[in-house]
């Protein structure tokens, strides 16, 4: 038996290539594990709440750079970025966990990478998304919506 090139996302059914570990469409996992996705799904809000009341926030943030390790050990070169909102100034700031070699074209990269996530965090919040509706309809061009990034400052 040969293996099929592509598989579809049990979430919106795109075809992803059958190497992908993540559907290029939803960002849901590809993983037909049960006990996997059940494990993802109960990590929700409620759950992340507990670790902010017991104090734990670190705890996971240790268990994500062990996981970047691993990834980096068995030869996938991992990039984590991480992003939260500061109270005082309300913007997004991000972190990054990576093992990539500190060249100077490293951290050009990584830092431009940065910015461009930080921006897409604060649009996330800023636009509701609506999954599963038709697209096209309210589609802003990306010109306009950096318009309005530089006009909100
Ligand atoms: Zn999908």
């Amino acid at each position: 038996m040969t293996r099929p090139k592509f598989k579809p996302c049990a979430s919106c059914q795109t075809p992803n290539q059958a190497n992908r570990k993540t559907c290029c469409v939803c960002f849901e996992s590809l993983s037909t594990k049960k006990n996997l996705n059940e494990k993802v799904q109960s990590l929700d809000r409620e759950w992340g709440q507990a670790v902010v009341k017991n104090r734990n926030v670190g705890r996971i943030i240790d268990s994500a750079r062990i996981a970047v390790r691993k990834l980096e050990a068995i030869g996938y070169k991992p990039i984590l970025f991480f992003g939260k909102k500061e109270k005082a100034s309300n913007k997004w700031v991000a972190d990054v966990i990576t093992h990539l070699e500190p060249t100077a074209t490293t951290r050009n990269f990584l830092e431009k990478m940065q910015r461009a996530y930080e921006f897409l965090l604060s649009k996330d919040t800023s636009v509701p998304v609506q999954p599963h509706t038709s697209t096209g309809q309210q589609f802003v061009p990306p010109k306009e919506q950096w318009a309005d990034e530089q006009t909100e400052t």
